[in-house]
């Protein structure tokens, strides 16, 4: 039979069929904030109260989300997390980084910094996918970067500084899938950064860091002295621009609107703890299934280190991840396939704060039925 022509019935569907791990799913709510400002914020300047407005409301919503010490700061600008990278390179790494590599996004950042020219070698520590290593203070590393979940695997990791760091040292956090949706405690990281393509439920195209005294400190510091960054990357202008509500050059408005009414919609409805708490419920719907199945395994062995915003679930080899996600999409259930670099028979499910756990609870009916329709 034609995996394709396999009709799942409406009774099992998902009230919303979208579990990308990012983009992610955009509630109807974010959509409509940028309808309701059609005429007031959209095309109109970012030079002008207006939008300055929005993104210092963006910024206080942060604040209030992380429940950021007193002296932190959020700074943003263009590019998403990957231009983030480029311009820690330029602006946030004195000499030496050690990174955590445990999957595609956290080997990134270190390929960036042993790229750079003007940076010592990188550290690096790795562990094999579906686990992840702990850092190691060492001697010598003035920035220490952590991958709070690696979206390639599955994998989550509480951030913590490293015992014995040199004094000085600062913890970058790649919290690009995590923010919004992990805990997180800020005594233990100076920058912890993201895009608002997944917890926030927004676009691509922007980074934001939540940036400790320490973290600042350092930026201004670099921007002070003579190396050579080009300017869109250089954290000393994203800080100045982003302390007056801007961005160095312009943002996409409709990204930013969706950001603050994700943002106003997760402090309206308990902050941090309620959302983490969500995707929590999420997870343990996935997990819980795929533990109850024969031929379904969470890619992750220790249940400590499983992801509660992306699950990573392998399948059987009788049973083709790619064909159940191909007729999962012709039913409208869309993006579960697994990262493909990863290279496994797996399915990787998006577990954001906007998507309901009753719609978790859906997809697993809906899995289980292909799994049923390909062995009749
Ligand atoms: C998605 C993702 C990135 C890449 O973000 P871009 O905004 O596309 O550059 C980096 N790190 C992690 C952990 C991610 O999940």
């Amino acid at each position: 039979m034609d995996p394709q022509t396999i009709r799942l019935p409406d009774s099992i569907l998902p009230a919303d069929g979208r579990f990308g791990c990012g983009p992610s799913k955009v509630r109807a709510e974010q959509i409509e904030a940028i309808v309701a400002g059609a005429s007031t914020i959209m095309g109109t300047s970012h030079r002008k109260p207006q939008v300055k407005a929005l993104v210092g409301s963006v910024r206080a919503g942060l604040t209030e989300l992380f429940s950021l010490p007193d002296g932190w700061e959020i700074v943003l600008g263009n590019g998403g997390t990957t231009v983030f990278w480029d311009a820690a390179t330029f602006g946030l790494v004195d000499r030496r980084s050690q990174h955590l590599v445990f999957g595609e996004f956290s080997s990134k950042f270190a390929e960036a910094c042993a790229a750079a020219p003007h940076l010592d070698r990188p550290d690096v520590v790795e562990s094999p996918t579906g686990d992840h290593p702990a850092p190691v203070a060492s001697p010598g590393i003035d920035l220490y970067a952590l991958t709070h979940n690696e979206t390639s695997t599955g994998v989550a990791m509480r951030p913590v500084r490293p015992a014995g760091a040199d004094s000085g040292a600062i913890v970058a956090v790649d919290a690009t899938s995590a923010a919004g949706g992990l805990r997180w405690d800020p005594a233990e990281v100076d920058v912890y950064y993201f895009a608002p393509q997944k917890c926030f439920a927004a676009d691509g195209g922007l980074w934001l860091a939540a940036c400790s005294p320490a973290a600042t400190e350092r930026v201004e510091r670099i921007a002070a002295g003579d190396r050579w960054r080009p300017a869109s990357l250089d954290l000393g202008i994203a800080l100045t621009n982003s302390r007056a509500d801007q961005t160095y050059n312009t943002p996409a408005v409709a990204t930013l609107i969706m950001l603050d009414a994700q943002l106003r919609w997760m402090n309206g409805n308990g902050g941090l703890e309620w959302c983490a708490a969500r995707s929590d419920n999420s997870a343990a719907i996935m997990y819980g299934w795929a533990e109850a199945r024969e031929w379904a395994t969470p890619f992750v062995t220790d249940p400590g280190k499983r992801s509660s915003v992306v699950a990573t679930i392998d399948l059987d080899d009788s049973i083709d991840a790619n064909t159940v996600s191909a007729v999962l999409r012709a039913n409208g259930v869309l993006d579960t396939d697994s990262y493909r670099k990863l290279g496994r028979n797996q399915l990787r499910v998006g577990m954001f704060p906007a998507i309901d756990p009753a719609d978790v609870h859906a997809l697993t009916q809906c899995i289980d039925a292909v799994v049923e329709s390909l062995a009749a």
